[in-house]
């Protein structure tokens, strides 16, 4: 016998019973973003590998680790897609969306990035992006915390997220400071752990970021990057926080809050959780006012942030959100050859009459006492029966499988009134 395939390490099947936390939170994302004037674009998984060296960094965990690089049979570099960041830019040059235009975009999918696979953190996991173009002032940064505000009130985890907000200021201001940091640094080289020490040539801001408890005291000591920032980015910044200040949203300053890619200046936020241990931000963005000349396009102001949805589902799930509604109202038991028959086509008819309905018809014949087995699993509120009694005398059975209530039975040009009846019931 061989041995049975198994999925790639680290990507994961979304099994049934967890597809209506997936669509739970799809959909309220949807609706909120349709709210404020979000239009979707959907861009391919796979781009050239030169875009993410060029947007990212090359010296970003990303693109020295964690990409998924191969060459194709053209001899093309391509990459599954670490991040939408990057591809929706170029989409975005590519269209011609950004030529005097302001574009409120969205998108979804999944991301692929060779990590070692933990809880809450995959080798293909899920984002949900926004990018905002041709808007510099601080009122769209303050939109998209907003927003994002709103996301957990209505999902109902608004206890369970806290902001933190920093500034990374002008390039020219990070220049500065990095020369700042890396002798100060340079202090202590004896006690960085041997990530740090690499970096301190490559890319000293990335230390700040470190998870290496170790690194704590060393990190806390060191000069901070708001401390060192240029007027604009500073008023910028301010301004961010009064209207923060005036919609009610609380938010705690982390000055070690640098983002792991290249492109990020001015604001940056992630709302995190204590609710899933080591790997808690949820969403995570900022501003990047240069990436779209960096690609080729006119100077275009931008900001943004993305969702890690595989994070989110599992907050939903601690939660244990009620997600009924995507069980069906009511299970088709048919018992006998005439049964089977009229119960297809009064299927049909309920679902002509009510389009909300969700009706699941038993296939595959059975006893009553297997079927009724299989409508108490299926979740269904009632048991829709038909028998050889109910053929023979134009009736309906309806068992209540939820409610203490008695069966009944009723005349079979009624089950499309009672359904009804049934549905208003359950939508009150
Ligand atoms: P982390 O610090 O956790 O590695 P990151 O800074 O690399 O996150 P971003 O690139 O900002 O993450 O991605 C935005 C969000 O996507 C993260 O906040 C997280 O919720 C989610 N995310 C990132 N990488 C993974 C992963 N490997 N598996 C699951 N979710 C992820
Ligand atoms: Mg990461």
């Amino acid at each position: 016998m061989s041995k049975n395939i198994q999925a790639v390490r680290g990507m994961n099947d979304i099994l049934p019973e967890e597809s209506p936390a997936w669509r739970h939170l799809e959909s309220t994302v949807t609706r909120l973003l349709d709210s404020y004037g979000y239009r979707e674009i959907r861009m391919p998984i796979v781009e050239s590998t030169d875009l993410f060296k060029r947007s990212i960094g090359e010296v970003t965990d990303i693109v020295e680790k964690e990409m998924y690089t191969f060459e194709d049979r053209n001899g093309d570099m391509l990459t599954l897609r670490p991040e939408g960041t990057a591809g929706c830019v170029r989409a975005a040059i590519q269209n011609g969306l950004l030529h005097n235009q302001v574009q409120r975009l969205w998108y979804r999918g999944p991301m692929f990035r060779h990590e070692r696979p933990q809880k809450g953190r995959y080798r293909q996991f899920h984002q949900i992006g926004v990018e905002v173009f041709g808007l510099e002032g601080p009122d769209v940064d303050a939109e998209h915390i907003l927003m994002t505000a709103r996301l957990w009130r209505m999902l109902g985890l608004e206890q369970d997220v806290t902001l933190q907000l920093n500034s990374l200021g002008s390039s020219a201001s990070r220049t500065a400071y990095r020369g700042i940091l890396v002798e100060y640094l340079w202090h202590h080289v004896d006690s960085l752990d041997e990530d740090s020490r690499r970096r301190l040539d490559t890319n000293p801001l990335r230390i700040l970021d470190s998870k290496n408890p170790a690194m704590r005291e060393i990190i806390d000591g060191a000069p901070k990057l708001n401390e060192h920032l240029d007027a604009e980015s500073q008023a910028h910044f301010e301004q961010l926080r009064a209207y923060l200040d005036a919609a009610g949203i609380a938010y705690q300053i982390n000055p070690c809050l640098v983002r792991g890619l290249d492109y990020y200046g001015k604001t940056v936020f992630e709302w995190v959780t204590d609710k899933l241990g080591a790997q808690g931000t949820v969403c995570a963005g900022g501003r990047f006012d240069g990436l779209v000349e960096q690609l080729g396009g006119k100077p275009t102001p931008a900001v943004g942030f993305a969702m890690g949805v595989e994070r989110l589902v599992s907050l939903l799930e601690q939660e244990q959100l009620p997600l009924h509604h995507y069980q069906p109202h009511g299970y088709m038991v048919l018992v006998g050859e005439a049964a089977q028959r009229e119960g297809l086509v009064l299927g049909e008819r309920l679902r002509d009459a009510l389009p909300q309905l969700r009706l699941e018809v038993h296939c595959g014949g059975g006893s009553f006492k297997s079927q009724f087995k299989r409508a108490d699993k299926s979740g269904a509120r009632l048991a829709l029966i038909l028998g050889e009694e109910e053929v023979s005398n134009g009736t309906l059975g309806i068992k209540f499988l939820r409610e203490e209530r008695e069966q009944q039975s009723l005349d079979r040009g009624l089950a499309i009134e009672f359904m009804a009846g049934y549905l208003a019931e359950c939508n009150a």
